[in-house]
C-alpha cells in the first residue's frame, strides 16, 4: 500500500469504528480531503486510493489547482470549506459543488445572484460561530434562525450547519451544541470534525467531516 493508501484506510476505519456505538452506517459519513498547501503530487495518490471529495480554503488557491486535477480525475468532487468574500461568489460558484461557509446576508446574496446567473445551484452549509468568537467568521447564534429563513427564501440548497470550535478546548460540547441547533432549525447535515477530533464529531452526528493532516502529513 502507498503511504496516502495507508491513511486513507486509517482514517476510513476511525470512522467506521466510530459509527458503531451511536448506530451509524459509515457511508453517512462523507470523508472531506482537506488539501489546502499540498499539491497534485500529494493529492493524486489519494485520488488514486479511492478518495473522491476533497476541500480547500482558498477561492484562489484552488481555482490555480483544481481545474487541471478535475480535468484528468472526472468523478472528483470539490468543497470550499474556508471563508468566501462576496467579490468572489461568482468563482466560487463555478469552482466548488459545495459551501460550507456560508455565513452572512452579503455572501447569501452574492451567491443566490451567481448561482442564478451560472444557472447552477451549489449546495450551502450556514456556518455557525459556535464558540462565540469575536474574531472568527461564522453566523452568530442569536441571528441563526433569520439567517435560515433568508437561505430558505432563496433557490439554494440548504446541506446543512457548518462549525469550528474554539482551538484548544474540548471540541465535543460544541458538536453536541451544532447538532442541537440543526434539530431545533429543522437541518440535517453537519460539517464538523477535523483531523484531532473527527471521530468524536461522528459519534455526535457529523455528515461531513472535513480531514487534512491525518490525510496528507503536516502542512
Ligand atoms: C484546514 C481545515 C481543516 C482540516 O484541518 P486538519 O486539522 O488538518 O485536519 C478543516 N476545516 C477547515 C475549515 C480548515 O480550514
Amino acid at each position: 500500500m502507498t503511504n496516502a493508501a495507508s491513511r486513507l484506510a486509517e482514517v476510513r476505519d476511525t470512522i467506521a469504528r466510530a459509527c458503531k456505538p451511536v448506530r451509524r452506517e459509515a457511508s453517512s459519513v462523507t470523508l472531506i480531503a482537506v488539501s489546502k498547501t499540498h499539491g497534485p503530487e500529494a493529492i493524486v495518490p489519494l485520488i488514486d486510493a479511492g478518495q473522491r471529495v476533497f476541500g480547500e480554503n482558498r477561492v484562489q488557491e484552488a481555482a490555480a489547482k483544481w481545474p487541471a486535477l478535475r480535468e484528468a480525475h472526472p468523478g472528483v468532487e470539490l468543497h470550499l470549506i474556508g471563508q468566501l468574500q462576496s467579490n468572489k461568489a461568482e468563482e466560487a460558484v463555478a469552482l466548488f459543488d459545495c459551501i460550507h461557509s456560508l455565513d452572512r446576508p452579503s455572501v447569501l446574496t452574492a451567491l443566490a445572484k451567481a448561482m442564478d446567473k451560472a444557472g447552477r445551484q451549489v449546495p450551502c452549509f450556514v456556518q455557525v460561530n459556535i464558540g462565540d468568537e469575536p474574531q472568527k467568521g461564522g453566523c452568530p447564534i442569536a441571528d441563526l434562525p433569520a439567517f435560515l429563513a433568508a437561505v430558505r427564501q432563496t433557490a439554494i440548497p440548504l446541506a446543512g450547519l457548518m462549525c469550528i470550535p474554539p482551538a484548544d478546548t474540548e471540541a465535543a460540547p460544541y458538536f453536541a451544541f451544532l447538532a442541537k441547533l440543526a434539530g431545533d432549525n429543522g437541518v440535517t447535515g453537519l460539517s464538523m470534525g477535523m483531523s484531532g477530533d473527527y471521530a468524536t464529531a461522528v459519534m455526535l452526528g457529523a455528515s461531513h467531516v472535513r480531514v487534512g493532516t491525518a490525510l496528507f502529513g503536516a502542512r
